[in-house]
């Protein structure tokens, strides 16, 4: 399985987007960047969407790539909560601003198929096999467990704050990709808003160790540019306090999981 960052940041700017997953060209995990960070071509051969949860950062680009979709006249089936589509075809999709791909243009043939997820319910998607992980976040969000038919395993927990150690055992993955949105400076705030710090980073992962017995390689995203510099170092401390594998993402980068 591979897995490219397509986008890794908290923030969009020229040279950073936001969260977007890619596993083998075919299927995305958050739409953060899902049309500004792929080219068109790259763009039809996605099928299945993954959203983890309401917030711009994650489903901006719905927008966008449901657009693209339209105008190539293809259409894509869009997995997450009922309470996450309402919330998008209140917002970005709606008809007020754009269209809601959900339900039109066409009725008869919506650009998205909606598939509605439950909180731990395990589904099929294509040839991988998927489970919905809820974990600590300041809106309702559902982590991904992503295995492929060869039993290779990726987990993107997406935002979570402090504390979601525990959520994370509900996975077992070959590698774990999580959040680290501010540095240990920022902890009150990160706390406040369900994000993770560097030592909060770290007391997870402890716990993740010692529930699962082990430690996968872990990539990070999410980070806010304002501290990605501090987040670098500080992580490179924990990495090394944990003898762990934790690389901090970057845009373009491609996991072999
Ligand atoms: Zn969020
Ligand atoms: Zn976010």
């Amino acid at each position: 399985m591979k897995v490219r960052i397509v986008g890794a940041h908290q923030c969009e700017t020229a040279h950073r987007r936001f969260t977007t997953m890619l596993v083998d060209d075919a299927l995305a995990i958050d739409a953060g960047s899902l049309a500004g960070g792929l080219t068109l071509e790259e763009q039809s051969r996605i099928h299945d969407v993954l959203v983890t949860h309401r917030h711009w950062d994650h489903v901006k680009d719905l927008a966008g790539f449901g657009y693209n979709l339209l105008c190539g006249h293809q259409t894509a089936t869009v997995f997450c909560t009922e309470e996450v589509r309402q919330a998008v075809s209140e917002s970005v999709l709606s008809p007020r601003i754009w269209m809601d791909f959900f339900s039109g243009p066409d009725p008869d043939h919506p650009v998205y198929q909606h598939t509605r997820v439950e909180p731990e319910v395990r589904f099929t998607v294509g040839s991988y096999e998927v489970s919905s992980i809820p974990v600590n976040h300041s809106v309702p969000t559902q982590g991904y467990e992503v295995r492929d038919a060869a039993g290779r395993c990726v987990y993107y927990t997406s935002d979570n704050g402090p504390g979601c150690g525990q959520f994370w055992l509900a996975a077992r993955p070959d590698v774990l990709i999580t959040e680290c949105t501010y540095s240990n400076v920022e902890a009150e705030n990160a706390a406040r808003h369900g994000h993770l710090y560097p030592g909060a980073l770290e007391e997870a992962l402890t716990t993740f160790q010692d529930g699962a017995g082990y430690l996968p390689r872990v990539v990070l995203v999410h980070v806010n540019p304002f501290y990605e510099e501090r987040v670098a170092i500080e992580v490179g401390e924990v990495a090394r306090r944990l003898n762990a594998s934790i690389d901090v993402g970057q845009e373009g980068m491609v996991v072999s999981v």
